[in-house]
């Protein structure tokens, strides 16, 4: 089996918030002990409601952000402990989308420069051939090259998307990271955009993680899904164990929001009741303890629960002994 192109190991991503006039500065656990593996070409769905760290992991692995503990090993290379010349490859054969896609642009560049700066710095194309090479790029991402000279201010918000991935496209990567990229759109360019990303993944062999809100469009892009509870990874699994059979209480209570007769809704601000989940303080033993409707004593003291195999998912769950079984009353509450 070839190496992985992404390999995590126990993540840990915590930084200081507030403070100031008086106060005292809380620590926000934002990643706790994350680990996971992503292959070339492989497309990976973070989900989790806001505040579940997602972002700020997705920004740790890119080195966008600091890591507290633990490795990222991007095609081999420890990305924390990597010097200049690392972190300069690091961005050669990474990139991230962001959500807004007028604020990824500089307003006063014009589109077509924005491209061609990326081939420049990058030195991707010979100079006489960057102006041939952003034509490529725009109309690989379905844009007109005469829209080059038009800043962002003059394109809509789909086109000015289009833009931001064709500029993490120049740089021809092995990994991108799309974060909430379609969150800020009408729907109909959504779809369109997310149509773009599907045809791009297989035509280029690209990795791609995409953190997202909606459930609907991850089910349809993605290969495999993490989902995420304050820090932690709760469930993983292939697109269609997960969405077909999940097994943690969260991700169940996740699915049940998605009505099935409008499956592109994201998800609800507060799917479960109880108190919304804060990184500011985590609860103790399973964090999701406050909330589950399968809490049990175990569950609210001691260590996090393990990971166990189950049902072809893994899951963090005191529910789970062993592989694939489940207590039945367990189960009935947990299905009810
Ligand atoms: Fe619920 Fe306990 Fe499982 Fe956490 S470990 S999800 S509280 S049953």
């Amino acid at each position: 089996m070839s190496a992985p192109l992404l390999r995590v190991e126990d993540l840990a991503v915590h930084f200081k918030a507030g403070g100031g006039l008086g106060r005292k500065a809380k620590l926000v656990r934002a990643v706790n002990g994350v680990s996971f593996e992503l292959a070339a070409g492989e497309t990976l769905g973070l989900v989790g409601e806001s505040g579940c760290g997602k972002s700020t992991l997705g920004r740790a692995l890119l080195h966008l952000g600091a890591i507290t503990d633990g490795r990222v090993y991007f095609d081999g290379m420890d990305v924390g402990g990597a010097d200049a010349g690392g972190i300069a490859r690091l961005h050669r054969e990474t990139a991230m989308i962001f959500q807004d896609p007028y604020n990824a642009l500089n307003p006063r560049m014009n589109i077509g420069n924005a491209i061609a700066e990326v081939l420049r710095v990058h030195k991707k194309v010979p100079p006489a051939e960057i102006k041939a090479r952003v034509a490529e790029l725009m109309q690989l991402v379905g844009l007109s090259p005469d829209l080059a000279d038009r800043r962002p201010a003059a394109l809509s918000g789909g086109q000015c998307q289009r833009a931001g991935i064709a500029r993490a496209l120049a740089i021809n990567p092995k990994l991108i990271i799309a974060d909430e990229c379609v969150a800020a759109l009408d729907v109909s360019i959504q779809a369109q955009i997310i149509n773009l990303l599907i045809e791009l993944k297989s035509r280029m062999n690209l990795a791609l993680i995409f953190i997202a809100h909606d459930l609907g469009v991850v089910r349809r892009l993605c290969d495999r899904v993490i989902v995420m509870y304050l820090g932690r990874i709760v469930e993983e699994g292939l697109t269609e164990d997960v969405f077909g059979n999940p097994q943690h209480p969260y991700t169940r209570a996740l699915m049940r929001a998605i009505p099935e007769i409008d499956p592109d809704r994201g998800l609800p601000d507060d799917p479960l009741g109880g108190e919304p989940p804060s990184p500011l303080d985590i609860p103790a033993g399973c964090a999701f303890h406050p909330r589950c409707p399968a809490v049990m004593p175990v569950c609210r003291t001691g260590p996090a629960p393990a990971t166990r195999f189950v049902n072809n998912c893994h899951v963090a769950c005191h529910l789970y002994q062993d592989q694939g079984s489940t207590d039945p009353q367990t189960r009935e509450k947990i299905h009810a």
